[in-house]
């Protein structure tokens, strides 16, 4: 290890407090140190490079350091930074909504920027419960989410959030939620028909029951990431769309993972043909560069925010860097990108190159589970293939493959022991075949030995 690695990872232990990290164990480990990212690849302070294999926290599209995002915010440079939207306008940020109107289901119109995933759920949820106010309907304030669901860690979307693990600690501070179990075909016994049933039932008595109370569902469309990547069977949001339009409920969409090509189309409510009422974006939507987000609304919602400041129905909601230049810029070049390199037409084969892989994978020993939609991908691992039983938590089996996948070049980061499968979607079929490759040699060869503590 060179002195200044040496010296970087002193210092990190020091000064810093990672997300999502037992601090403990990353004292004790020897972390890699990033300095830069060429393509697909992220580079280490030894000049080892890897594969991006989770698009650096499932945000990467087109890969690091690519020409035209890092000419356009240089070009954004040159004009402004950052200047507020709070009473001004901005060239980008009045640019890109444009685009975004045009390029998301044809209901929504409006765009209310901010600058991450949790902000822009925390917006959506606000802005339904007062939407509901501002129509003199004050009785619709609570949600219903689905079991599993993750909208982010902000209060508000932590109290619609359902991942114990991460959201059963703040419960005290949280708001009260109905939740509705996941349609998770692999943990549930019965039909994939059958556990689609269950799921919408139980939307459907909680909405005839409360339909008063509710303002809105809120769900992942087609596959709650962290969770799991759980992949819901077809046509479930289509019917809890139907659903929620019955009941006169709204239906807010968690595109923060889904958007952006990653389930194989721009956004996955395309896939079913739904129109939702709130649409939240984030991760993908600057190409994986810079933190920016944004909550789309329909005409009507934004209209029952109007009148005269007497009556109260401002939105008093924002962010200091709400819709930030720099991340608008980099998030219009993202989207021609799009375009030139006729990414989404390249997802097909890339697709149906998981899906052999996949099929390959499923009969190797401890491998229980593995579903993806599009390029948006999880291998779930049990200790016993029959009866489902997972490995305990405190082994970290999936932690301890993805490290040995590191030690082949590929970084990973699994969610408990589901190893995520998420490269960035504009990358090479020949870089996606390596990928897949390593994966499935570590799990047959690594894996084994891993289990058996050895
Ligand atoms: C990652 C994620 C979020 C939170 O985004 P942040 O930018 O990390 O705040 C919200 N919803 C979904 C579905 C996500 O995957």
């Amino acid at each position: 290890m060179n002195p200044l690695t040496k010296k970087l990872i002193e210092a990190d232990k020091k000064y810093l407090w990672h997300p999502f990290t037992q601090m403990a164990d990353w004292l004790s480990s020897e972390p890699v140190i990033i300095e830069a990212g060429e393509g697909f690849f992220l580079i280490d302070s030894e000049g080892k490079r890897y594969i991006d294999g989770v698009s650096s926290l499932w945000c990467n599209v087109h890969g690091h350091r690519v020409k035209k995002i890092d000419d356009a915010i240089c070009a954004q440079l040159e004009k402004i930074g950052h200047s507020t939207l709070l009473g001004l306008g901005q060239i980008r940020s009045i640019e890109l909504a444009q685009k975004l109107v045009q390029i998301t289901p044809s209901a929504l119109q409006k765009v209310f920027y901010s600058d991450s995933g949790a902000t822009s759920t925390e917006i959506a949820i606000k802005m339904a419960y007062q939407f509901w106010h501002n129509s003199g309907r004050k009785s619709r304030t609570k949600f219903i989410a689905l079991e599993n669901s993750y909208h982010g860690d902000t209060i508000g979307s932590v109290s619609v959030g359902g991942i114990g693990l991460f959201h059963g600690i703040f419960e005290p501070l949280l708001f009260e939620t109905f939740f509705v179990p996941s349609p998770h075909p692999y943990r549930y016994d019965g039909t994939p028909g059958a556990c689609t049933d269950r799921s919408l039932k139980e939307i459907e008595d909680i909405l005839k029951k409360h339909a008063y109370e509710i303002a809105a569902v809120i769900i992942e469309p087609l596959v709650q990431g962290a969770g799991g990547m759980i992949v819901h069977p077809e046509g479930f949001l289509r019917q809890v769309r139907q659903l929620t339009a019955w009941y006169d409920v709204l239906l807010i969409v968690d595109e923060v993972a889904t958007g952006f090509g990653r389930t194989g189309k721009m956004f996955a409510c395309e896939h079913e043909d739904v129109q939702p009422d709130i649409m939240c974006l984030g991760k993908g939507i600057t190409g994986g560069y810079l933190p920016l987000a944004a909550t789309l609304t329909t005409q009507e919602i934004f209209d029952a925010f109007c009148g005269k400041v007497s009556e109260h129905k401002t939105f008093y909601h924002g962010h200091t860097y709400t819709g930030n230049a720099l991340a608008c810029a980099a998030a219009l070049a993202s989207l021609e990108l799009f375009a030139e390199n006729k990414v989404l037409e390249s997802l097909p084969t890339k697709i149906s190159l998981i899906d052999e892989v996949f099929e390959e994978l499923a009969q190797l020993d401890y491998v229980g589970d593995v579903r993806h939609r599009g390029l948006m991908a999880g291998i779930e691992l049990v200790q016993n293939k029959a009866t489902k039983q997972s490995f305990p938590l405190e082994k970290q089996i999936g932690a301890r493959l993805c490290s040995a996948m590191r030690l082949r070049g590929l970084m990973m980061r699994p969610l408990g022991d589901v190893i995520i499968v998420m490269p960035p979607i504009a990358i090479d079929i020949e870089l996606l075949e390596k990928m897949l490759n390593i994966i499935k040699d570590t799990i047959e060869n690594d894996l084994p030995r891993i289990v058996q503590g050895i």
